[in-house]
């Protein structure tokens, strides 16, 4: 004979509510438990008799009563019919236990309730190691926080952490903020010479790993302050730990300052202030890889022992710092004056086309006989230039570029000869 399905039902919901491994109960619309199965009076340490003698507000945590009663009250008032809270139980030796609860309401037919079933999962470790873990976060934040660097904490994508050196420094309340002004922090690296910006990421590189393709004493970025509006230079440290990066910004605008001063010192020639051999020799390489068509221009003053010799030689380095004011003066930003020695001077430029060439060598040769110089009044200069093929080496671009001096010499000075 097959069994009633009254029958079945009733035994699978008793063997459902028996031995599933969650805490169950029905409790009456008072919060009175009824039935409680013995996952939840393990779970609570209560005898089944002792928990039916009570109600889920005995035993609920003071501070979280308000959140369930909170709910209770929405499902009397028919809002809903079931929720789900992480919430705290007193169990029967009057410790904390975190459950995750679900209750659904069960209603009468005139829509009042009839009863509640309530599941209960024990979250207590999990819970216990999430609260652990996040005080570990503010207090590892909160000492991040007092240190008198700018500390960023990132992964492959976003900002994690900033400390509040950062956030004052950008005058920004949020971390939010601050993504939603800048999106990324290299945006506020100012571009400038010596130091990190934007233009050195590489296309298929976050500025981070850019960076650490440097060297080390490359490091380093200038960034302006909202606070104050002072640009400051800083030294950014990278520590990679585990797939996260912990990025340290120190203040070093003191010795930049020294640094910067003394380099000054070291690649510029101290007479015209012009690039010196030493300047040249130091960045020929990278200028090369830099620009695509480098044009090396040398340029040498006309007669100029005969200004010397008339004139003494205090005129002639007069003579010799204004030439340089008037190269610089009419060539673009970009091109590099360099004093070779004595009266010869290099001029590189990025110029690919000869006809443009002749038309912007021509103009600074008659910018220059056009001057009107102290004393000697009229000085001339002679050009000789080549275009650098960058399968040789430089030195032969040099040679080409003398040689075509020396055939202006020849001619008749005062005169422009590309090779
Ligand atoms: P050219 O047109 O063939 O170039 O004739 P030049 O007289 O300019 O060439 P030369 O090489 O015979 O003479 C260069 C002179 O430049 C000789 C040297 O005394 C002078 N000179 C080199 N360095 C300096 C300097 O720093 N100051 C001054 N006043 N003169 C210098
Ligand atoms: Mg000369
Ligand atoms: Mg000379």
């Amino acid at each position: 004979m097959t069994p009633n399905k009254e029958i079945i039902n009733n035994v699978v919901y008793k063997v459902i509510f028996n031995n599933i491994n969650l805490g169950m109960a029905i409790v009456d619309s008072s919060g009175q438990f009824i039935i409680v199965n013995q996952q939840l009076c393990s779970l609570l340490g209560y005898k089944q008799e002792e928990l039916e003698h009570k109600t889920f507000q005995d035993i609920t945590y003071s501070d979280d009563l308000d959140n369930s009663l909170k709910h209770i009250q929405e499902i009397q008032n028919g809002t809903i019919d079931s929720f789900c809270i992480e919430k705290r139980y007193i169990n029967k030796f009057g410790k904390l236990v975190w459950v995750d609860l679900t209750v659904t309401a069960i209603r009468r037919e005139d829509n009042q309730i009839a009863f509640y079933i309530a599941v209960l999962k024990n979250i207590d470790k999990l819970k216990k190691t999430q609260i652990e873990l996040e005080t570990q976060k503010n207090l590892i934040e909160s000492i991040l926080d007092q240190q008198p660097n700018m500390v960023l904490l990132l992964n492959e994508k976003q900002v994690l952490f900033m400390n509040k050196v950062v956030l004052e420094y950008f005058q920004c309340t949020t971390l939010d903020e601050f993504q939603e002004r800048y999106n990324c922090i290299c945006h506020t690296f100012i571009v400038k010479e010596h130091y990190f910006h934007a233009e050195k990421i590489k296309e298929d590189q976050n500025w981070i790993e850019s960076l650490l393709e440097l060297p080390k004493n490359e490091h380093i970025v200038m960034i302006q302050s909202l606070q104050d509006g002072i640009t400051r230079s800083f030294n950014v440290a990278v520590e990679k730990v585990y797939n996260r990066y912990i990025i340290n910004f120190t203040d070093i605008s003191d010795t930049m300052i020294e640094q910067l001063a003394l380099e000054d010192k070291t690649i510029h020639d101290k007479l015209t202030q012009a690039y010196n051999r030493e300047y040249f020799e130091q960045n020929i390489q990278k200028l090369i890889f830099k620009n695509k068509s480098l044009v090396f221009t040398m340029i040498d003053i006309d007669h100029f022992k005969d200004i010397n010799d008339t004139y003494g030689h205090d005129i002639g380095d007069i003579i010799l710092k204004d030439i340089v004011k008037v190269i610089s003066h009419f060539s673009r930003q970009e091109d590099i004056l360099i004093r070779w020695g004595g009266e010869e001077f290099i001029l590189l430029l990025n110029i690919d086309d000869k006809s443009m060439l002749k038309k912007v060598l021509e103009h600074l040769r008659q910018m220059i006989e056009l001057h009107k110089f102290a004393v000697v009044d009229k000085v001339t200069c002679s050009f000789g230039a080549a275009f650098h093929n960058p399968s040789n080496a430089w030195q032969q671009t040099f040679k080409l570029a003398d040689m075509a001096l020396y055939n202006a010499k020849s001619s008749g000075r005062n005169t422009v000869i590309i090779n």
